[in-house]
């Protein structure tokens, strides 16, 4: 270590270790009124109307390659919108300097759609992003955003939304570092997705200047910046020998107890991704995306053609599609649910097809029809189910539809502790370790400084997930794990051990998982589940399950050996 080398802690949520330069996102340049205006007006006009173009080009481009698309075409159209140019050309008439006159044009749009509240105001944040990126443009300074060094590098920010993160994918960031947010923040789960090592919920970040060098492990939550040359090297050594998965096909553990290993998607984009990796199906089809920023919910036919992508992508793999999950930290503003004080503990989940007629059941037409269509081995589950009567009512609706797999996601204290009685009335439980870790806790998942609390390896979460399995094993029923808890290779072996029968994750989680299990019999499992539940905090868990794990594939090895 050098002298100057300093290591910061934060929440590792996406394992991996890796060392590049710190980049910044870029920040928006702040328009200058006092800059000397261009002297030939068409010609200014005309290089607003070139500066929106592009964006419009940009973003309809991002949206085609990347998670968030529905929202960037509307930003798209709205860049085009000839109104915007014709606001501008009145400032630039009066002799505003041409990128202050697209600031003051915006402004004002922005202004009369927060006037109008609900949808139309979350519309101006989108209308600001245009702004800055043709702005950018007008004055040749580098776009606001993900930076474009040309080189590797790990990507710092405060927070990161979906449409800072819509580029990342093509990005040659190889790390994401955030001064907030937690184990289930947006920035973790899309850095799980991309199989991105990330750091987040790291205040100190904040200190460190652009360009510094820094070392980001993505498993122990730390990093470093200015570490000494020798340890650089030894870290991109490190990396350049990253080992390939040593394991293929169907999850097992070392003694073949099959834990079948799924993946998550949210998008028919990622449905084609996840299709051409090594897994056992999707574990959670999450379905909002076909619902998010829409004003009319898609038609049946809508639903039926993205579905029908979805299934003929896994034909041959079974596909576990959980019904729309909208409210609280997913609003759909076409719902038009009131106004909520306390939105976490609101109408949402399965809640909302009480109050919103219609929509339940012709998700569950649609799924029906596409099912038929591709043959696939589907399953339905809803999310957000609190009571045996809740679980019941869906079921029979699930299955006067045709669905012939019906479960609920185990999400709520209430169904955790009396899953014997909700189980009942269903084929299987998939546990939501996100939302049951925030409701258990009574931390809300979005909260940053409550981040500690959301670590799945809370004991009162553990017990809970022991309690689902033993009550799913008494009836014969399968459980799994299909929250961010599932992704991590140290807490797999731990859930195995607790009895979930199948784990659903990012995609490129499912190798690292897949080697951690293959690596430890079911009694050796068993036998970090039962440390764990009685570890009494977190850290002391996940110690002490490393310590007993690399004991066990220790003896095992000398035992091969010998
Ligand atoms: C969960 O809550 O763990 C879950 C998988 O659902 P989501 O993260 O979409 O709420
Ligand atoms: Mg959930």
């Amino acid at each position: 270590m050098s002298a100057s080398s300093i290591t910061m802690t934060g929440f590792g949520v996406s394992p991996g270790l890796v060392c590049a330069p710190l980049m910044r996102m870029t920040p928006p340049v702040i328009t200058d009124p006092d800059e000397s205006p261009g002297n030939d007006f068409g010609h200014e006009v005309q290089r607003v109307w070139q500066a929106l173009a592009e964006v419009a080009e940009q973003l309809s481009a991002i949206a085609a390659s990347g998670p968030g698309g529905a929202i960037l075409e509307a930003g798209a159209a709205m860049a085009s919108d000839p109104a915007l140019v014709q606001a501008a050309a009145r400032h630039i008439g009066e002799g505003v300097p041409t990128a202050h006159s697209l600031s003051l044009a915006v402004d004002g749009y922005v202004s009369q759609l927060e006037a109008l509240g609900g949808y139309m105001a979350e519309r101006a944040a989108d209308l600001r992003d245009i702004r800055n990126r043709a702005v950018a443009l007008l004055l040749d300074v580098p776009m606001p955003g993900i930076p474009r060094p040309g080189l590797p590098f790990i990507l710092a920010a405060e927070d990161l939304s979906p449409a800072d993160t819509a580029g990342l994918a093509d990005s040659e960031a190889v790390g994401l570092l955030t001064e907030r947010g937690g184990p289930t923040s947006h920035t973790a789960i899309l850095a799980r997705s991309l199989g991105l090592p990330a750091v987040v919920g790291c205040a100190e970040a904040a200190a460190v200047p652009n360009g510094t060098p820094v070392i980001l492990d993505g498993r122990a939550g730390t990093v470093e910046a200015h570490p000494s040359s020798e340890r650089q090297q030894q870290v991109l050594q490190q990396a350049r020998s990253r080992q390939q998965p040593r394991t293929h096909g169907p999850g097992r553990t070392a003694d073949q107890h099959a834990i079948a290993l799924l993946t998550n998607i949210g998008t028919p984009g990622d449905a084609s991704r996840a299709a051409q990796a090594d897994n056992e199906g999707v574990g959670l089809f999450r379905t909002e995306f076909l619902f998010l920023d829409r004003r009319e919910p898609p038609t049946i036919d809508e639903q039926i053609h993205a579905y029908t992508q979805v299934f003929t992508a896994f034909k041959g793999r079974a596909v576990t599609v959980r019904t729309l999950d909208a409210g609280s930290d997913k609003p759909l503003p076409f719902l038009r649910l009131p106004p909520e004080d306390n939105p976490a503990l609101g109408v949402r989940g399965l809640r909302t097809s009480t109050i919103v007629p219609g929509i339940l059941e012709t998700q569950l037409k649609a799924l029906v029809a596409a099912q038929q269509r591709t043959g696939v081995q589907m399953k339905v589950m809803a999310p957000m189910v609190s009571t045996a009567q809740e679980a019941a009512q869906f079921a029979d609706l699930a299955r006067s539809y045709g669905v012939q797999t019906v479960g609920i996601m185990i999400e709520v204290p209430s169904a955790a502790l009396l899953a014997h009685d909700l189980l009942h009335h269903v084929d299987f439980a998939s546990i939501g370790t996100n939302d049951l870790a925030q409701y258990t806790l009574a931390a809300d998942r979005t909260a940053h400084p409550l981040a500690h609390l959301l670590d799945p390896w809370q004991p009162a979460l553990l017990t809970l997930i022991a309690q689902v399995c033993s009550a799913a094993a008494a009836l014969g029923r399968p459980a799994g794990v299909c929250g961010e808890a599932a992704a991590d290779p140290l807490l797999a072996p731990v859930l195995a051990g607790l009895g979930v029968s199948s784990l659903s994750m990012a995609t490129p989680a499912v190798a690292p998982v897949r080697d951690a299990l293959a690596q430890l019999t079911l009694q050796e499992c068993k036998d970090l589940a039962a440390s764990a539940l009685y570890a009494g905090e977190p850290h002391t868990a996940r110690t002490t399950a490393q310590r007993m794990s690399d004991a066990f594939v220790a003896v095992a090895s000398e035992r091969q050996e010998a």
